[in-house]
């Protein structure tokens, strides 16, 4: 990658308190761009103020979805120094988003380089109280004006950052989720393994209709059979069932999440035992039924893990583990907030300073 050129601000914005931010409405002072052209390969790495993106109506992004885009943060450690957590691992995947959806892709160190770059000019707006960050959200679209469905052959990388508060601020409380037999949100052969946009908005209905009726989210069901567990709203889902933890494994139509690897690895280094393979919904309900659902949560960056309290499939309902956290997801949660915000050591090496 060419040097990035950096443009400041003239004017800086005032940060918001951090116990007054709502996720993703408050964004710092810059962002990162770069361009893509076809024959001349990305170029043009640039930190420019934040604002408006000047687009043509016609761009291919708008009619035909093709956009990827990551999630991930920077952290704040009792030192004062400002860290991430498996970039490289971010670094991989959009760049297996880019390939399902034709979209070139940028090299790993270029896509961690610019994260990095953008974050220090920023790190002012890493929040420091407990439970803070900076969510990151790199992003990759294309930009051709042109109506014809063909891969694009300009495309714009564009990095944001929005500092958040605490996820928990008033302590885990464990989710109501039901079981989605009408929507799906992936298919094998689709998008589903990808962070494209798309998937979002098939998804958008469901979450929507949970709401309505009282539930955090939903627990989505593969698209094929409508019987085996894929992911719970848009995080991944792993079970606590009679000692061991089990988690749908990656069928591609299951998003690869970080946070699920990490819990895995965790899990492992623990001794406790792990499986990623097909679990129906049945399967499920007969375990708790049997007194074996020990635990059940969600994971993902936001978040970390979210416990689920309340697990309804139509007429069947089920608490786990009285409603509470369990000791386990408690677990991974305070290994991996503690390895992430730098209170604990980092014996697997996920810790990337920002320089
Ligand atoms: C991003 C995402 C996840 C979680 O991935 P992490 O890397 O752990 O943040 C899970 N499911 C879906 C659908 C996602 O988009």
């Amino acid at each position: 990658m060419e040097t990035i050129k950096i443009t400041k601000a003239a004017e800086l914005k005032p940060h918001p308190a951090p116990e007054t931010l709502v996720f993703g409405k408050t964004f710092t002072d810059h962002m990162f761009l770069m361009d893509y052209h076809t024959g001349q390969g990305w170029h043009d790495p640039r930190i420019v103020p934040y604002g408006p993106l000047a687009l043509d109506p016609s761009s291919m992004v708008f009619h035909y979805a093709q956009e990827v885009f990551e999630g991930m943060k920077a952290y704040r450690t009792p030192e004062g120094k400002v860290q991430l957590f498996r970039p490289y691992e971010n670094a991989r995947r959009i760049n297996a988003s880019c390939e399902r959806l034709c979209i070139p892709a940028i090299p790993e160190e270029d896509f961690v380089a610019a994260v990095k770059a953008l974050v220090q000019v920023d790190e002012s707006w890493v929040p420091d109280q407990l439970g803070t960050s900076l969510y990151i959200r790199p992003f990759v679209f294309a930009a051709d004006a042109s109506l014809g469905v063909h891969a694009s052959h300009s495309y714009i990388f564009c990095i944001i950052c929005c500092p958040v508060g605490a996820y928990y601020p008033e302590g885990i409380n464990p989710v109501k989720i039901y079981v989605e037999n009408e929507d799906v949100r992936a298919v094998r052969g689709g998008t589903g393994y990808t962070k494209c946009g798309g998937n979002y908005a098939a998804s958008i209905r469901a979450g929507e209709r949970a709401e309505e009726q009282g539930y955090s989210q939903v627990l989505w069901l593969d698209g094929v059979e409508r019987k085996y567990i894929e992911e719970v709203g848009a995080m991944n889902v792993l079970f606590k069932v009679d000692g061991a933890v089990i988690t749908p494994k990656l069928t591609g139509s299951v998003l690869p999440g970080i946070t699920r690897k990490s819990c895995l690895e965790l899990l492992k280094s623990w001794g406790v035992p792990v499986e990623e393979r097909l679990i129906t919904a049945q399967e499920l309900f007969d375990a708790a039924q049997a007194g074996k659902l020990e635990e059940a949560w969600g994971s993902g960056t936001a978040a970390v893990v979210s416990p689920i309290g309340e697990l309804a499939w139509g007429e069947q309902k089920v608490t786990i583990n009285g409603g509470q956290i369990g000791p386990l997801t408690q677990k991974l949660y305070d290994t991996l907030t503690g390895i992430q915000w730098g209170t604990q050591p980092d014996p697997f090496g996920w810790i990337v300073p920002v320089e």
